[in-house]
């Protein structure tokens, strides 16, 4: 069965789309918790950091680069790149994704 992003990026639901190639995809959160809120997602579906193999490590480090890139173009000097890996670390969706979240100051540690 299909998570919400693979539906999103086979355009079955709408998103606002903000970058893409062939093998990643970033949006905006549907229920942003910063001015900026984006997740930047791989194409492939890896449910969780456990499931990243060693073939996909370069891929999961040009979506970093590529968030990066993201959040400048945001115009965010400061921003937090998160992953939320499992249930009890607050992840809701199991399909991998690094939010960039930027235009407000946050505390550390994260609650
Ligand atoms: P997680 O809690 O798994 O780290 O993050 C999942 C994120 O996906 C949440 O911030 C949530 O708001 C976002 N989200 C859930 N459903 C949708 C959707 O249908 N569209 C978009 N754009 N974001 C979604």
């Amino acid at each position: 069965m299909k998570t919400i992003f693979e539906k999103i990026i086979d355009r079955e639901i709408p998103a606002q789309i903000v970058y893409e190639d062939d093998e990643m995809c970033a949006f905006r959160d549907i229920n942003p918790q910063a001015p900026t809120h984006i997740l930047a997602i791989p194409k492939k579906p890896i449910a969780t950091l456990a499931e990243v193999s060693a073939e996909d490590a370069p891929m999961i480090g040009r979506l970093i680069h590529r968030a990066a890139r993201i959040a400048e173009q945001e115009g965010l000097e400061n921003y937090r790149l998160v992953v939320n890996n499992g249930s009890g670390a607050g992840q809701t969706v199991f399909h991998l994704h690094v939010h960039i979240m930027g235009g407000r100051s946050f505390g550390w540690p994260p609650g």
